[in-house]
């Protein structure tokens, strides 16, 4: 089989456009009912021959607040426990909320790698944005703009050699 990347991360930090960048094709969608939709997709991806698998841990359903984080946690608790590597997505616009450090919190427990990714970095003056997430406690930080694709050419070379 594959190696697994898992995106991971709360709704709207990019998780799908991040993905749909990366991967080559959509593999399948495996749908989970249990009180939340906790869609994932998986997709096929090449970097410089080495194949991997991606899955996008999307499809939350907004529920009152407590399901919601949950569901979140679930999400990310379900990637560290198939994946070989962990993306971790946040959001540089934003910043962080309470949402990301749940699944921060997770991933602080993982002996697995984990890349803190900041995704909506679109220019070089938003890179300023990226050193409060160094809060969340997972070491280094890779600066992305998913929409246009830069650093994600760096941030695959170290996560291939995870893998
Ligand atoms: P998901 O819920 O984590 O899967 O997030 P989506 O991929 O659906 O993206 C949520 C929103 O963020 C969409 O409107 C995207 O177009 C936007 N978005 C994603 N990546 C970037 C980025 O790198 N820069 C900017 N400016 N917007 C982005
Ligand atoms: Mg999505």
């Amino acid at each position: 089989a594959l190696p697994l990347v898992a995106v991971v991360g709360r709704p709207n930090v990019g998780k799908s456009t991040f993905v749909n960048r990366i991967a080559e094709g959509n593999e399948a969608i495996v749908h989970e009912m249990r009180g939340v939709t906790r869609d994932r997709s998986y997709h096929t991806a090449d970097w410089n021959g080495v194949e991997f698998k991606l899955v996008d841990t999307g499809g939350i359903e907004m529920g009152d607040e407590d399901t919601f984080q949950a569901s979140i946690r679930n999400q990310a608790l379900m990637g560290v426990d198939e994946a070989d590597v962990i993306v971790f997505l946040v959001d540089g616009k934003t910043g962080i909320n309470a949402d990301d450090e749940a699944v921060a919190r997770i991933l602080r427990r993982t002996s697995k790698p984990v890349f803190t990714v900041v995704n909506k970095l679109d220019n070089p003056q938003s890179e300023e944005a990226l050193y409060e997430f160094y809060a969340l406690g997972l070491g280094d930080l890779w600066p992305v703009s998913s929409l246009h694709g830069h650093g994600t050419g760096d941030l695959l070379d170290a996560v291939v050699e995870e893998l």
